[in-house]
């Protein structure tokens, strides 16, 4: 069995920022991914709002921060971790292959969108189908769009779309809005926004590969540039039972969770920002927090 001071699960932002930092500190660190380095970040096709680019794209970035953490000889386990153990003072995480016995864990382990999985979605993850309004709003200035969903997150999605795009079209499954009354009073004030009650999108219609429109279970079709989903996240936290709110990791001010020397960050803790940016922050600290531990200053 291998032996390790920190075990880093997940390979997104977060897990890299955390490795990055704890590599440099001449820590011995292993991360283990159980898909391609980048996370969500291989999802999307242009980002704007992180310092020190006008203008990257996901895939670009997470290779760059790939290329740093190989240059500091960081050792990575391509597997998915599917369960942490504890025993005595040390923690041991299982993959779907073999056991590592750690001092600190981090998880990292992010968290994906709910899709509508319908035919051909996944092929327009970022080309069309978006997660994120904050995101790639900005792609469909002046255009139609479609959001789905009724809740508080569906809803800010379709103010701020509202705010820069042609037209913005609600499709929710129920016959009312779910969201806080504050921000449906605040939608109201743009009239460039249509709902549609008690409707799903049965199918995404494209041509010469991009989505043109999508069709309802009414037999509505919608004409449309992008189509914005937002019906919740999943986040992925199932590996060892550590408090959690709504699914969401807990962390105290020092980002250890309710286990003592497991930490977390990035997309898989309870916050309220889901960013590149917050994700690289939090996963300094928690890395900066077991540095100063491993090496008790
Ligand atoms: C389409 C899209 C566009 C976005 N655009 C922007 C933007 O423009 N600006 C911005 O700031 N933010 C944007 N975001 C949000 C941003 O990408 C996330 O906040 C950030 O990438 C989260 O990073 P993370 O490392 O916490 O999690 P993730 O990126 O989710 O990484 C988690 C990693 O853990 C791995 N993993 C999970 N479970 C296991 C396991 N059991 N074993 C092994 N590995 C595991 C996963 O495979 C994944 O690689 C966007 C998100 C999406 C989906």
């Amino acid at each position: 069995m291998q032996n390790r001071n920190v075990v880093i699960i997940g390979s997104g932002v977060a897990g890299m920022t955390a490795a990055i930092y704890l590599k440099r500190a001449g820590i011995d660190t292993l991360i283990i991914e159980c898909d391609a380095p980048g996370g969500q970040l291989n999802k999307s096709s242009s980002i704007e709002n992180y310092p020190g680019f006008k203008f990257i794209d996901g895939p670009t970035l997470a290779m760059n921060i790939y290329e740093q953490v190989i240059d500091l000889e960081t050792d990575y386990l391509f597997d998915k971790v599917v369960e942490i153990k504890e025993k005595d003072d040390k923690k041991i995480v299982i993959t779907s292959k073999e056991k590592i016995e750690c001092d600190y864990i981090i998880m990292a382990t992010g968290r994906t969108s709910r899709t509508l999985n319908l035919d051909n979605e996944r092929k327009y993850i970022g080309k069309g189908i978006s997660f994120c309004a904050l995101c790639d709003g900005n792609f469909y200035k002046d255009k139609e769009v479609i959001i789905v969903g009724g809740g508080n997150s569906a809803i800010e999605e379709a103010i701020y779309l509202a705010s820069i795009c042609r037209k913005v079209t609600i499709i929710h499954r129920r016959d009312k809005l779910t969201a806080e009354e504050a921000l449906i009073n605040n939608l109201k004030e743009y009239n460039n926004v249509e709902i549609i009650y008690n409707a799903n999108i049965k199918k995404y219609d494209d041509k010469d590969d991009k989505i043109v429109s999508v069709t309802l279970d009414n037999d509505m079709v919608i004409p449309t540039s992008g189509v914005f989903i937002a019906i919740g996240y999943v986040p992925i936290n199932n590996l060892i039972d550590v408090k959690k709110d709504n699914g969401y990791i807990v962390v105290d001010d020092n980002y250890e969770t309710s286990i003592k020397n497991i930490y977390a960050c990035g997309d898989a803790i309870k916050k309220n920002t889901y960013q590149i940016a917050t994700a690289v922050g939090e996963a300094t600290n928690a890395a900066s927090n077991i540095i100063k531990k491993i090496k008790n200053t």
